[in-house]
């Protein structure tokens, strides 16, 4: 129907006739003369429509906002003073002889104009309409290009694309499985993939040798912001392969990405250990960006009559760290009281902290509520130990490990942003040795990659001290961000038999539920590894999006339902017999209005 895109004509079209399709962006009025503004996917084309082609006036008149048209006309130069050099198309302009309303278009929900701000239900309820807004659809563009790049990345190294099945039995990563029912196999049920761990693992055993896929995973999980209930994963697995090969190949591929796709040089990604990113930063994935550090002052305040501090600091799972904040000084009352406020989001019970007004005096140049409790030597002890000099501030954190970790990491990256202390762009790293498994509220263990992942030690060490022992597991973090992670995996069937007994699967569950990993390993599998990176998270981290659910073109709200489709949706009455299947309660609408019938008997 084209000859063109709208966004694509330009002076060297100018005297050709051409003919654009797309919707009416804007449309303008000026005496005799009618303007639109027409919109594909590439950019904007101003069409002038003058009275000399009364038919094609006539209809000019009629269009309204994101009518659908073909327009043939001729391109020529914008009269002088009115060229727009904002945008790619503004020098020219097309005289519209020959216009045709493709189809009209109802006013629409909101404006697709880039810079209106739309509540967010709305746009999801009109996705269709919203992807319409170049910015948008720049992203879905975006997006693309990478997926693009990634495959023909792996593809030139060796890598297989293989589809692995929806439909399957569960996939552990630690979440919710989403089932589907069976009805030909009656009271039994499908799981979606968490993951295609278990398959990507089955075809290094069938011998495919490099494996990838962009693959759906879905993880019913209660969705905090950056969640969404069904995403994308680079999905990645190789045989003969060690931690080092796998993290090269990542590595590179993403620097490979940043600098096609962005021009930016990543710089080399550093390693550090878990326990080190944990006591450094709280987290194990560190903004790097940010130069603040914890500092552990336990050994310090453990004698102390203080109790809060003491506590902990004598409790093998407490911890009692610091941060210094280099000029932290100037933070008001009220800024405090907010940060105190924010460590409580990660079950904080306070925030203390000393501020350093005049360390030539000593204790009596310190201010703060606590260095009473703590006594003049332990309090100047602790400020030695920090390096913090006069004008700075120094927040404490004392409670379990796991609380001081998260509310001191999540307040270290706050205040980072807050006091524009960001000494980079981009700070990327990988975080290996992570322990193996972490401890459940009950004692029991859980697996902190998944059970396939393998220990850097025997069966028989492993047997005898599970809780410290570590994996061969690396996760690739970029600016606070997990982009993705990964393992060398378990190849022998007495390692996994030895992991699932760690985790309370005995021989027969194990059998029962991943009989079919067992057999495999039997038969030859060799060792293999792989990672997976969040597809949805790197797209964000790129186009600088606000949300996970901007870079998706049809997402899921934060409760997992999708707003334009209604989705999860009650079903049939016949649907749910031919399944097998019925409900312990009735649907919120028939349980409505047999309410209200029982009310009127
Ligand atoms: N399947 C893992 C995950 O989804 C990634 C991997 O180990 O390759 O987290």
């Amino acid at each position: 129907m084209r000859s063109h895109y709208c966004g694509g004509i330009n002076e060297s079209h100018i005297d050709q006739e051409v003919t654009l399709c797309g919707w009416v962006h804007r449309r303008r009025d000026h005496g005799g003369v009618i303007f639109l503004d027409l919109r594909d996917r590439d950019g904007i084309s101003q069409v002038v429509v003058d009275p000399d082609t009364p038919e094609s006036f006539a209809l000019a008149e009629k269009v309204r906002s994101e009518f659908v048209l073909k327009v043939t006309g001729r391109v020529r130069r914008r009269p002088a003073g009115t060229e727009n050099s904002n945008m790619p198309t503004g020098q020219v302009e097309l005289l519209g002889k020959e216009v045709t309303i493709l189809n009209a278009a109802a006013t629409p929900p909101f404006p697709l104009d880039e810079h209106v701000d739309v509540g967010e239900d709305v746009r999801l309820r009109y996705r269709f309409l919203d992807l319409r807004r170049p910015e948008m659809l720049n992203r879905l563009r975006f997006r693309s290009r990478v997926t693009s790049y990634i495959r023909n990345y792996l593809d030139s190294k060796g890598f297989m694309d293989v589809e692995t099945p929806i439909l399957t039995r569960a996939t552990p990563e630690g979440a919710r499985d989403y089932l589907v029912p069976s009805r030909t196999h009656e009271g039994s049920f499908f799981a979606l993939p968490q993951s295609p761990q278990l398959f990507k693992q089955l075809l290094m055993v069938s011998g495919v040798d490099r494996y990838y896929q962009i693959a759906k995973c879905f993880r019913d999980e209660d969705l905090r912001a950056d969640r969404q209930p069904e995403f994308t994963q680079v999905d990645v697995e190789a045989s003969f392969v060690n931690e080092e090969d796998l993290m090269n190949l990542n590595e590179g591929m993403i620097r490979a990405l940043f600098k096609d796709v962005m021009d930016v040089e990543l710089p080399a990604f550093p390693r550090m250990p878990y326990a080190e990113a944990m006591e450094r930063f709280g987290s194990d994935k560190p903004d790097l960006r940010i130069p603040l550090e914890l500092q552990d002052v336990g050994d310090l305040v453990a004698g102390v009559d203080f109790k809060v501090f003491a506590g902990p600091a004598n409790d093998p799972k407490g911890r009692v760290a610091a941060l210094r904040v280099p000029k932290g000084g100037e933070l008001s009352r009220k800024q405090i009281d907010e940060y105190t406020r924010y460590v409580g989001i990660y079950g904080a019970k306070g925030l203390a902290y000393i501020k350093v007004n005049n360390l030539a005096k000593g204790a009596e140049g310190l201010q703060s509520p606590i260095v009473k409790f703590l006594g003049d030597d332990v309090a100047m002890a602790v400020i030695e130990r920090t390096a913090a000099e006069d004008g700075d501030i120094v927040f404490f954190g004392a409670d379990k490990a796991t609380v001081v970790n998260e509310a001191l990491g999540a307040l270290r990256v706050r205040i980072g942003h807050d006091l524009n202390m960001l000494t980079s762009e981009w700070a990327p790293l990988w975080v290996v040795d992570f322990p193996m498994f972490e401890e459940l509220p009950d004692g029991g263990l859980t697996a902190i990659h998944h059970p396939f992942t393998a220990p850097s030690c025997s069966p028989e060490e492993l047997a005898s001290n599970p809780a410290t022992a570590l994996s061969r597991a690396y996760d690739m973090v970029l600016n606070g961000t997990e982009l993705g992670g990964g393992s060398i995996r378990i190849h022998s069937e007495q390692m996994q038999q030895e992991v699932f007994r760690i985790l309370g699967i005995d021989e027969e569950e194990s059998r029962a539920k991943f009989g079919f990993l067992l057999d495999a390993l039997k038969y030859g599998c060799p060792p293999h590894g792989g990672l997976a990176l969040g597809l949805d998270r790197l797209i964000m981290l790129l186009t600088g999006a606000g949300s996970i659910r901007d870079v998706i073109a049809f997402p899921k709200t934060q409760s997992a339902t999708c707003l334009m489709t209604q989705a999860p949706g009650e079903v049939e009455e016949k649907q749910l017999r031919e399944l097998n299947i019925r409900l312990r309660r009735k649907p919120a609408k028939e349980a409505d209005s047999l309410a209200t019938q029982t009310e009127e008997q």
